[in-house]
């Protein structure tokens, strides 16, 4: 893996970066080489949640990338936090995909929880001390979210939660739950956001999925009954939370994104460097020109992917209007292109890219559920043709 790691560090920087934006992806890649490559097939192999790694990534300041100081995170931007996925990816997209989404309902709790509960999980959760995970989807509301049928009725001082959520990462070996329910009448309007302990009398955690990939992460349903929390555990007003599940992706999206360019960026150098290694017919694979063309046009791929994520992180950063169109863009653009770039590395190693002692199955198998969660890519395409047809402003 070195080796891979060798060239991406050759590669120049996209337009526009700086010195601090290359000294955070040194950090990460530095981070990554370290504490994951050595171990992702074993993680992946074994199904083994590597806490002991997401802490020390924390120390790093990984766990609140995009977290304001004041409330414990590091207080960079968007664009820094897809630069430092993008080289935890590169190495181990599956555990980087998880600290991608504690990153997202980290940011969320910080953001618009009340003083006191912020403080009482901000530090914790931003330091890697303690995870959180982002429940949204129920068994019979996936992409139409809005439709969530969990609900919190309020009750005294507080509000009691009964529902079951469905495929929620992290689930079991989280500490806080970031919990969409229902507290008003139909529609996206009635829902509020509300920060659950974990561990509270009435929750109780599903079978860890049997998946494709993202084997480092444990994924469960969860089941809320009669689960009471204070009223401070709200975020944001009643009716605000679809508001704020969406703010949330907006980021979130952006990681998940980055990701697939780092996964990409590892199965790319993987290739590059088996085709200067394999011979048939008397050459090196680098020697045909089929594959060559195939070579160029991942990366051309990869280079504009990374472009469009870079573009809509600046958007969301500067606080843009169309800046969660712009995420959507980013994310269907880049996690199709991260799942094919992998598709076509496995190809050019032909039956080795098969098999687990290259890196490539695994890249390929982590880059596929990007195409589907935090909204599916058709779903990405809804959030862009309604803002083509029904704003008619122009996307530059
Ligand atoms: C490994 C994994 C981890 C996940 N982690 C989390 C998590 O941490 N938290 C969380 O809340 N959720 C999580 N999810 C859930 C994920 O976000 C949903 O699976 C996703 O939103 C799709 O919902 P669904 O599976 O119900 O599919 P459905 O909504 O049933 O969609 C089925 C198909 O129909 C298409 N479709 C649906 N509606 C439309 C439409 N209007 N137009 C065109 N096509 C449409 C979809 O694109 C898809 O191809 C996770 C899922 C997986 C697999």
């Amino acid at each position: 893996m070195a080796a891979v790691m060798d060239l991406q560090a050759s590669a120049p920087l996209p337009p526009g970066l700086g010195e601090e934006q290359l000294a955070f992806r040194r950090a990460a890649r530095d981070f990554a080489l370290a504490e994951l490559a050595p171990h992702a097939a074993r993680w992946d192999a074994e199904a083994i949640f590597p806490r002991e790694a997401i802490a020390r990534a924390g120390e790093l300041g990984f766990c609140g990338l995009y977290v304001d100081e004041a409330a414990g995170g590091s207080g960079l931007s968007r664009l820094d936090a897809t630069i430092v996925f993008e080289e935890l990816a590169a190495l181990d997209p599956s555990t980087a995909a998880f600290i991608s989404i504690h990153n997202m309902a980290t940011w969320m709790l910080t953001r618009y929880a009340a003083p006191a509960l912020r403080a009482a999980w901000g530090r914790g959760l931003a330091s890697g001390a303690q995870l959180a995970s982002y429940c949204l989807t129920e068994p019979g509301a996936g992409s139409d979210a809005a439709s969530l049928k969990t609900r919190a009725v309020r009750d005294g001082d507080g509000y009691v939660i009964d529902g079951t959520k469905a495929f929620i990462s992290g689930a079991g070996a989280t500490d806080v739950l970031v919990v969409m329910a229902r507290t008003g009448g139909e529609g996206a309007r009635g829902i509020s956001a509300f920060a659950v302990p974990a561990d509270l009398p009435g929750i109780a955690y599903g079978r860890k999925e049997e998946k494709l990939g993202w084997n480092s992460q444990p994924t469960r349903g969860v089941a809320f009954e009669g689960v009471r929390v204070p009223a401070g555990h709200r975020l944001g007003e009643e009716g605000e939370g679809f508001r704020i599940a969406m703010k949330g992706l907006d980021g979130g999206r952006l990681n998940i994104a980055a990701c697939s360019l780092g996964a990409a960026q590892g199965a790319l150098d993987a290739a590059r460097r088996y085709l200067g290694e394999r011979r048939q017919f008397g050459r090196k694979l680098a020697e045909f020109q089929a594959l060559r063309f195939k070579l160029a046009d991942m990366a051309t791929q990869l280079v504009a992917a990374r472009q469009m994520v870079h573009t809509a992180a600046r958007k969301l950063d500067a606080g843009s209007a169309d800046a969660t169109v712009w995420c959507a863009m980013a994310k269907r653009f880049a996690t199709d292109a991260g799942f094919s770039i992998c598709n076509d590395a496995l190809q050019l190693h032909g039956g080795y890219g098969y098999i687990r002692e290259y890196p490539v199955e695994r890249l390929l198998r982590d880059c596929r559920v990007r195409q589907i969660l935090e909204g599916t890519n058709e779903i990405m395409r809804v959030i862009v043709a309604r803002h083509l047809l029904d704003t008619e402003e122009e996307l530059r």
